[in-house]
This record gives structure tokens, sequence and C-alpha cells, in this order.
């Protein structure tokens, strides 16, 4: 197995995109910790996977992203639980769609708190137990093809993208003399709840876009995760990989 005897963390992982990810990081032979932003979404994830497989190696956990304390308090605990953290990923984030004109500056620091602080506050926790560790690690990063072509409404989350890449860059350049890879993934449109969210007219012309000619699935996107966690991507650092069926908006 890809991942066996690997400890994971996932943030966001409750559902969507980052719910995959810890199906496919599990089926590799990771322990897997999902975060979510409440403890009882954590919890139903949990359960959701255990349904499925009693002796999945899985915990819920719902720290404030955007507080590091609470971010470091976790690691620092599953460390001590499971020996290690060896792949994190900083998947949780909010989409924003107001028009600039109407953008307010709560909502404008909503997104940055989510997408970029805790993804920072994400990355920093990790790095300082893997530097520790003195084996290595891999920190992925959820940024999205928006960071690549930007988007037509609710600039505060393309910029986010932006900065998930530029952060994703330069820490793979801080972190490689550590053996700490840090990639990110730029997912297109994907079949979420985020998608969901979108008016069905809009989803429609997002999706005739796409070459592939349709939105992709999570375990598709996942798949990326799993193999960026991985010693086959052992040579791959500071990369964003696009996983969107070719889409150029
Ligand atoms: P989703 O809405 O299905 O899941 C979002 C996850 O983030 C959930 O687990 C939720 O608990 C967590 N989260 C949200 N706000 C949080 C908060 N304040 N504190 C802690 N956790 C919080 O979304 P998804 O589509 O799976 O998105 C996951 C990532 O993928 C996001 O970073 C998103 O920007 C990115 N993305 C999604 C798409 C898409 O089409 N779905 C495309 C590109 C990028």
């Amino acid at each position: 197995m890809l991942l066996e005897g690997k400890v994971a963390v996932i943030t966001g992982g409750t559902r969507g995109i980052g719910f995959a990810i810890a199906k496919g990081m599990l089926a590799e032979g990771a322990k897997v910790v999902v975060c979510g932003s409440r403890q009882e979404t954590a919890d139903k994830a949990v359960r959701a996977i255990l349904d499925e497989d009693p002796d999945a190696p899985i915990k819920g956990a719902a720290p404030d992203l955007t507080v590091e304390a609470e971010i470091q308090e976790l690691l620092d605990e599953v460390r001590r639980d499971w020996g290690s953290i060896d792949i994190m990923v900083n998947n949780a984030g909010i989409s924003q769609r107001t028009p600039l004109v109407d953008y307010t500056p709560e909502e404008f620091e909503k997104v940055m708190d989510i997408n970029v602080k805790s993804v920072f506050n994400g990355c920093q926790a990790a790095a300082r137990i893997m530097v520790d560790q003195g084996t290595g690690g891999v920190i992925l990063n959820t940024s999205s093809m928006v960071g690549t072509y930007g988007q037509p409404s609710g600039v505060g989350y393309p910029t986010s993208k932006f900065a998930v890449n530029g952060m994703t860059k330069s820490l793979a350049r801080e972190l490689g003399k550590h053996q700490i890879r840090v990639n990110a993934v730029a997912p297109g449109v994907t079949a979420t709840d985020m998608l969901t969210a979108l008016p069905e007219e809009l989803v429609q012309r997002i999706s005739s876009t796409i070459p592939l000619g349709r939105p992709g699935q999570p375990e598709e996107v996942a798949n990326a995760y799993v193999f960026l966690a991985s010693d086959r991507a052992s040579y791959i650092t500071g990369a964003v990989l696009p996983v969107d069926g070719a889409t150029q908006v």
C-alpha cells in the first residue's frame, strides 16, 4: 500500500474533496484524522467511515483553524497517540461570489482567514513537528483552478488561492532541506456541496467549458493527493497540480 504506516491530518475532511482524500488515504494504509468546523460533523464523518470498516484507524477533531495554537495542540496530541505526523492536508476552504462593489471587509477577512491564514497555520504546525521528527514529511494544500485563471466575481476567493500557490511554492523551497515536500492540488469544478450550492444554470455554463465535458468527482481529485503524499512523488515539490479536466476559462 502506498501510505502504509503514515499518519495524515486533513482539514475540511468531513465532506466533499477532503472526505474523499480521507477515504483514499485510509485505503492506502494511512491513519487519518479528519477535521471539520464542528465536532458533530467530524464525528459524523468518522461514523460513516467506521460503518464501512469498524477497524479503520480514524479520528475526528474540530480545531479552530484560524488559531495556530489549536492546530498545534491537535497535531501534538496526534503525534503523542500515533507516533508521528507524516502528511498534513490543508484543504478546508470557503467560496465567495460577492461583486467587488458590494464586498464587505468582513467577507474579505473571512475568506482570507479560512483559505489563507488556516493554511499557513497548518503548514507551520506540521512543519514544526516534521522538522523535529527528522524524517521528512508531506504538506498538501488545496488550491483551485481560479488560482490560475481568476474568476469574474467574488475576488477574495481567487485571491486566496493565488496566495495558497505562493505559499506552497515558497515553503517547498524553504522546507526542502528538511525533506519536507510541499505541493498543492488545484481542482476544477468538482461535484461537492460547494458545487451544488451554485445556481444550476451557472453549473451548466461552467461544465460546458470543460473539455472532458463534466465536473470531476471528489474521488478523482483525491487520487492526486494520495499520489503526491506517497513516495511515488518523492521528487515532486513546489508543484500546483491541476485536476480540472483541462478546463480553461
Ligand atoms: P465542501 O464545502 O464540500 O467542504 C468544505 C470543508 O471545509 C468541510 O469539511 C468543512 O467542514 C470545512 N470548512 C469550511 N469552513 C470551515 C471553517 N470555518 N473551519 C473549519 N473547517 C471548515 O467543499 P469542497 O468542495 O470539498 O472544498 C474543499 C476544498 O477544495 C476547498 O479549499 C475549496 O476551495 C477547494 N475547491 C473546491 C472546488 C469544487 O468545485 N468543489 C474547486 C476548486 C477548489
